[in-house]
């Protein structure tokens, strides 16, 4: 039965045993352990040490052998509670008194299995320009290590933001000094530069507005982001909302195809009600952007 709570994973891995099954079970699924030195499949067992041993090359490992607790005296049953802790995000303060270790162990724990999850995965922080002690992450994530209340410095473990999804359905980070900003473009500016003459931030090929990992955002035409969120559906329709967000850009060029296409062509074309440039082209509807 696998735990459900800390406590359950603590106790569940203080017997050593079930923790060599279980990491046997991850690092070896077809069974045949392999030497990590040699790559013999001729192992022995030293049960009492809960060691391994290899016929060929006579070194001996443990379970922990190529993972990121190998170097640690920490036994295998606490490293497991700690991981199995940490994808439920228990603080170290948590997880010292769980494991009986000190504060500062527990801490280090911690960072040393989200740097290794981070790594797994392919994430990466950079520094907000700007913005000192708040970092982006490739993955959309932002982060700060300022503390709190008055006298506050950047010296604080980082710890992630909690973001807000706009009416428009964009990610906004807010930071200490409440501004707030739109999280893509903050991916961009860090990972591929500044923002060029003419372009803004892009969500695509997922069209959701709220995915601001960096392989789904990208500086590029107004033009081509209208297109984008047509195909989303999440662009507001003209006649639907008193304050529209359609951009003055936009409007010019509808305006400007008006004499060249019917008003439902010209509709399509920015995803917009035929009934809206209907009342642009009429003049009925004021020049109100967003
Ligand atoms: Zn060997």
């Amino acid at each position: 039965m696998e735990p459900e709570t800390l406590m359950e994973a603590v106790r569940y891995f203080a017997d050593l045993e079930i923790c060599d099954l279980y990491m046997r079970r991850i690092k070896w699924p077809d069974g045949h352990v392999a030497c990590p030195f040699c790559g013999s499949e001729r192992i022995g067992e030293i049960k009492s040490r809960h060691l391994l041993r290899c016929k060929d090359c006579r070194k001996q490992f443990s379970h922990k052998v190529g993972t990121l607790m190998e170097d640690s005296p920490l036994d295998l049953g606490k490293w497991l509670a700690a991981i199995y802790g940490s994808v439920y995000h228990v603080s170290s303060v948590q997880l010292c008194a769980a494991l009986d270790v000190t504060q500062k162990s527990a801490w280090a724990m911690l960072r040393r299995i989200n740097t290794a999850r981070e790594i797994a995965m392919g994430i990466e922080y950079r520094p907000i320009k700007g913005r000192a002690g708040y970092r982006v992450g490739n993955d959309g994530s932002v982060w700060t290590c300022w503390g709190n209340g008055p006298g506050a410095k950047p010296d604080r473990p980082w710890r992630q933001l909690k973001v807000r999804i706009d009416r428009d359905g964009y990610r906004r980070i807010s930071f200490r000094d409440k501004t707030a900003e739109k999280v893509g473009p903050l991916v961009l500016t860090a990972f591929v530069g500044p923002c060029p003459d003419g372009m803004e931030c892009c969500h695509g090929p997922n069209n959701n507005p709220a995915d601001d990992r960096l392989e789904n955002v990208r500086w590029d035409r107004h033009i081509n982001n209208i297109a984008d969120k047509r195909t989303a559906g999440t662009m507001a329709r003209g006649d639907k909302h008193g304050k529209t967000k359609v951009t003055e850009a936009t409007i010019t060029e509808v305006l400007s195809l008006k004499g060249t296409c019917t008003q439902q062509q010209a509709a399509d074309k920015f995803g917009l009600s035929r009934g809206y440039v209907g009342q642009l082209w009429s003049g009925a509807r004021a020049r109100v952007t967003a």
